[in-house]
Order: structure tokens, then sequence, then C-alpha cells
């Protein structure tokens, strides 16, 4: 699956006022997202001894998940396909093996409050910079921390949307709907 096939689909399950002129509504979404996977990372220390348990990384993966669709939506709306940055999440995925500049899960989790914020003072300025792509860079080295990959992350949110829209629980509270 390509990142624009996965934005394709993802935008099927985008139910929200002003579809393709609302890039607050994603932006929102991607910060509260973010934060979900901060205060879930947080309990890493607190509640898990130091330890990643397996139940922690697969509801962290799910959330890396959520924070995938709002950026594919926000690229939307900033009328870019997701595959500006990459062609394929083959791609992404080798690239990122390189290990690059972080060193574990924690200072990866600020670093994505980093490149959000960055995305943030690009919608609040109103300018046109591409950074959602820093935020998903950051995003799927954070997913190969945990020793996924960003298209199965890709895959099982697809698959937790389509299970929703099944059931018509699209809209509503709660991680584990
Ligand atoms: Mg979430």
């Amino acid at each position: 699956m390509t990142l624009d096939e996965y934005q394709q689909q993802a935008l099927k399950t985008a139910s929200y006022p002003n579809v393709g002129s609302n890039l607050t509504y994603p932006t929102l979404g991607l910060a509260g997202e973010v934060g979900e996977i901060a205060n879930s990372v947080k309990k890493i220390m607190r509640d898990d001894g130091g330890e990643l348990t397996p139940e922690r990384r697969e509801s962290l993966l799910a959330e890396a998940g959520d924070c995938l669709w709002y950026c594919a939506v926000a690229a939307h709306e900033l009328k870019t396909p997701l595959s500006t940055g990459w062609q394929h999440f083959d791609s992404i995925d080798s690239w990122l093996d390189g290990g690059g500049p972080y060193g574990d899960l924690y200072r990866l989790t600020l670093d994505l409050q980093l490149a959000l914020s960055d995305f943030i003072e690009e919608v609040v300025h109103r300018r046109h910079e591409h950074r959602i792509f820093h935020v998903i860079e950051v995003l799927g080295e954070f997913i190969h921390k945990l020793g996924g990959t960003v298209e199965a992350v890709a895959r099982a949110n697809l698959a937790k949307l389509a299970d929703r829209a099944e059931r018509g629980v699209i809209h509503g509270a709660g991680d584990n709907r």
C-alpha cells in the first residue's frame, strides 16, 4: 500500500464540517492524538516500571495510527498527496532503518511534540511549508522505535475505522469504541 492509497482510504472516514476547506479540524485532532502518545509514554515510567510492555506497545502503535490518520487528512486539506514526501511505505521504512539522531522513545515522543508545534505554527501563520511531512517523518521513527512499520500501523488504523463504520460508532468518544 502506498501513502496515497492510505490517504484515499483515510479520507473515506473523514466526517467533519467543510471537509476540503477545514485545516483546523485535523490540526486540532492531531494535537490531541500526539498528546495521547505523550500521556501513554509517560505511563511507561509511572505504571510500567520503565519497561515497554506488549500492551503498551500495542496501544502506542494504535495511537500512532490515529496520528497518521490526522496527518493524511491535514495533508488533504493542504491539497497535498502524502506521496509528496515519500513514494511508498517501504521506502519510508527502509530509510528510517538507519536509526537517525534520536536515542530513545522518550526523546522521540518529545520530538513529535516539537514537530507538531512547528506544523501548528505553519497553520496559524497561514504558510504552506509542508511541515506536516516532518510530523509524519518523526511519527515513522517513533513507530520504528516500537518495532513496528508504518504500513502495518496504517493498515491497522484502516481496519479499526472500517470496524467502527460497520458498527456505526465513528462519532463518539473513547479509544476502544
Ligand atoms: Mg487516539
